[in-house]
């Protein structure tokens, strides 16, 4: 780990915690990182050890820095979350965690004001602040990867609804007699446009005996094929490669289309594994907005511009936010 604080400037621990990995970071004010760090979360295995493993790291980050200059700690963790109470509620990665109160654990360990969101809902709030977002007061970014999770910024606040819950965008319900959701609704964004949604409609096909590289791709075991290498054989010119991604960016498109007529943003920006896609995903979703939006709103598709740094500058930004 190496830090440096050139500026002088106040110090920001940030977490992003995943039900595989953690990543934990030193960031300034201006959200430049100055020190990362990245483990395994061990979900599995409950939280003590977890979170044991998270507040040694943090310990060692901070090992050496004024800790007069740090605001505080921000924490972006996959899942549902009790913003108030900064308690992890449920998250599908990481069950073993279910009500890990993670604020009151991590502010008596490291002795630091902690405040606790969605990593989805946060990223969007990390893109308005220090991405692609960042003059937009309006906007909503929709993360596409797994499963799609997302957040709004509406009138330069992160819309947060009555308890922490709002901005769940990947579960709008796309087609009503659409495939079973693991949220419990059917038809949800999620199981029509996801990455998992990508390789499912790609395995149905090729279960049917269609002919695509696909099958090539993966040596005829169809348990390995995913949305990237769905991707990949759809740039190298496949037929149903290229139908399968199509089908998925226009219900992403239809999503995004029902996103813009509730919120109006002038801005929607995609990000997560599947955005990597690029013209793939973007093209179809461009069109389909063009296409049925009401006419005289405007609004832009942009891809993310933080990347994997999204939910640690997203715990950045609710830092600054609640410190301002
Ligand atoms: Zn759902």
């Amino acid at each position: 780990m190496s830090k440096r604080n050139r500026k002088g400037d106040d110090l920001i621990l940030a977490l992003d915690l995943g039900g595989t990995h953690f990543r934990l970071a030193l960031a300034d004010e201006s959200g430049e990182v100055l020190s990362h760090y990245e483990d395994l979360t061990f979900a599995g295995k409950g939280p003590e050890q977890g979170i044991r493993r998270i507040v040694g790291a943090a310990r060692e980050m901070l090992s050496g820095t004024d800790t007069g200059s740090l605001r505080g700690m921000g924490v972006a963790a996959a899942g549902l979350i009790d913003c108030e109470a900064g308690v992890l509620l449920t998250s599908p990665n990481m069950q073993s965690w279910y009500k890990s109160p993670l604020k009151e654990i991590l502010e008596r360990e490291l002795k630091m004001p902690v405040w606790v969101g969605n990593d989805a809902n946060l990223a969007a709030l990390g893109e308005h602040m220090f991405g692609a977002g960042r003059d937009s007061d309006d906007m909503i970014y929709i993360t596409v990867s797994t499963g799609i999770g997302g957040g709004v910024i509406a009138g330069g606040e992160l819309l947060s609804g009555s308890c922490g819950f709002a901005g769940e965008l990947g579960h709008m319900t796309i087609d009503v007699n659409g495939p079973r959701c693991k949220c419990g609704n059917v038809g949800c964004l999620e199981v029509m446009a996801s990455g998992t949604a990508i390789a499912r409609l790609a395995v149905e096909r090729l279960e049917d005996g269609e002919e695509s590289a696909i099958a090539d791709l993966v040596d005829g075991d169809l348990d390995r094929v995913t949305a990237e290498v769905v991707a990949g054989a759809a740039k190298s010119g496949d037929t149903l490669a290229k139908e399968v991604m199509q089908t998925a960016a226009t219900n992403l498109g239809v999503g995004v289309v029902n996103m813009v007529h509730i919120f109006n943003p002038v801005l929607v920006i995609i990000g997560g594994g599947v955005s990597k896609a690029g013209d793939l995903i973007f093209e179809p979703v461009r069109r389909v907005v063009a296409e049925r939006i009401m006419p005289d709103i405007e609004v832009r598709i942009l891809p993310a511009y933080l990347g994997d740094d999204s939910g640690l500058l997203g715990a950045v930004a609710l830092v600054l936010r609640n410190t301002a």
